[in-house]
């Protein structure tokens, strides 16, 4: 039986400690990890993806993750007598479209014991056995990536010469990773623009884009890094492989925020030592939005309480909506829990400055939040659904309640706005209806 990863605290739930944080995915609000193995490998432009499963796997995935998917869609014979021949003959007429091939097991071949590295031994595949009862759509993609980092290393010899070809790039021009690009999130297209956008005005090119880049740019990494949502930061562990321990890279540093974004770049500055990367512009940028969101904030408390919200999305989302809500508008958090783990795991999650809970089911919240009077929700489209009187602002997927056809960023100086704007538009509407 499935255990629900939290426990009720009085008003939070809160995560437990190391090593409970991994659970089958038995929460239906975050998908499950063979969606994350596919959203990490189908942002790779030039490696076809297998969902080697049932069409309910492959239906689901493809829900999720917006790049394109390709499945065996097994059925009962393949279940009954085996399913490596119908593998075996998808992969055949994949590889006809891609350079690579990526291949993700579900859960009924899983459970069927078919060892699924054994099958395509004669393949050139990255095989990933990411069944749902692994867990949640983290451990899918960290598990993607930890077996895309092994298979460039084994198959491309490509060690020699990356950081002279990424890092200083055409005209010395310096290149920089984004990092933390998760195609799950609505945001992800918005982040990766205005991520592009700070590293332009400060004169820096983009590297490769994890993970929505082409094979070759993301197994050819920069040392250096930016990341737009540290819960899905996988230069480290790629460039692990490219750089080995003597590696001048580090992990990436967060955009989310004006603060985060401030230190980045100083920090990002004092890494390029041989180079002059100029930050005014970013710092001026930063000053001037600072001052922006302050007057809204104090424009509506001039009207308003401080508002009581909640807060429903990806931890480092979360965190970020907490910190900017209680810095411009002294919001009270009255409850958050996160749909996945904090992307630190070394650090005490019980010590975060927000009390964000560990995962929580819809029923929870529901509880929850019915108890406890808040004036805004922040989450996904179940949410929304659930309290559809409430001021709301979608942070998470699904966002399925309101179109979403234009690339809104949530991380960057953009990102900051664009929060706030969502936020006080609900808030305000809100309070004029009643
Ligand atoms: S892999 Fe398992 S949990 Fe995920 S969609 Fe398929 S059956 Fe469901």
């Amino acid at each position: 039986m499935a255990e629900d990863n939290s426990r009720d605290t009085g008003n939070s739930t809160v995560p437990k400690k190391k090593g409970r944080q991994s659970a089958v995915c038995a929460n239906p609000l975050y998908p499950c990890a063979m969606t994350g193995a596919a959203s990490a490998l189908a942002g790779i432009s030039d490696m076809g993806v297998i969902i080697h499963g049932s069409s309910g796997c492959y239906y689901y995935a493809d829900m999720a993750v917006p790049d394109t998917l390709h499945s065996t869609f097994i059925v009962q014979d393949e279940v009954i007598f085996g399913s490596a021949d119908r593998l075996k003959e998808i992969v055949e007429s994949v590889s006809k479209l891609y350079n690579r091939i990526a291949v993700i097991n579900t859960c009924v071949p899983s459970v069927m014991g078919e060892d699924i590295k054994e099958i395509l031994a004669d393949y050139d595949t990255v095989c990933i056995d990411a069944p749902g009862f692994i867990g949640y759509f983290d451990e899918g993609w960290r598990l993607a990536v930890k077996e895309l980092a092994q298979y460039s290393a084994v198959s491309d010899s490509a060690k020699d010469g990356n950081e002279a070809i990424r890092a200083d790039g055409d005209n010395g021009v310096y290149q920089v990773n984004i990092d933390g690009v998760c195609s799950l999130d609505p945001f992800y297209k918005g982040n990766l623009n205005e991520a592009g956008r700070l590293l332009n005005l400060c004169g820096l090119k983009t590297a490769a884009v994890f993970c929505h880049d082409t094979y070759e740019g993301i197994t050819h990494p920069s040392p250096y890094s930016v990341s737009v949502n540290p819960d899905y930061n996988c230069a480290d562990i790629i460039n692990r492989h490219v750089y080995g321990d003597d590696r001048k890279s580090q992990s990436a540093c967060s955009l989310l925020g004006l603060d985060n974004v401030l230190k980045t770049f100083e920090e990002l500055s004092d890494n390029l030592p041989e180079t002059d990367v100029d930050i005014s512009k970013i710092e001026s940028e930063c000053e001037e939005t600072d001052e922006i969101l302050t007057k809204a904030g104090d424009r509506y408390l001039r009207r308003y309480d401080p508002p009581r919200v909640a807060v429903y999305s990806t931890y480092s989302y979360t965190e970020f909506a907490c910190g900017i809500l209680t810095e411009y508008l002294d919001a009270e958090i009255v409850h958050t829990a996160a749909r996945n783990n904090p992307p630190d795991q070394s650090s005490d999650v019980d010590e975060n400055s927000f009390n964000i809970g560990g995962i929580c089911s819809l029923h929870q919240i529901k509880d929850i939040l019915s108890e406890t009077e808040s004036d805004l929700i922040i989450g996904s489209s179940f949410e929304h659904a659930a309290f559809p009187d409430s001021a709301f602002a979608g942070l998470t997927f699904p966002i399925r309640h309101r179109k979403m056809l234009y690339d809104r960023p949530v991380a960057g100086i953009q990102g900051s706005l664009y929060l706030m704007d969502e936020v006080l538009e609900a808030l305000e509407n809100v309070a004029k209806n009643e």
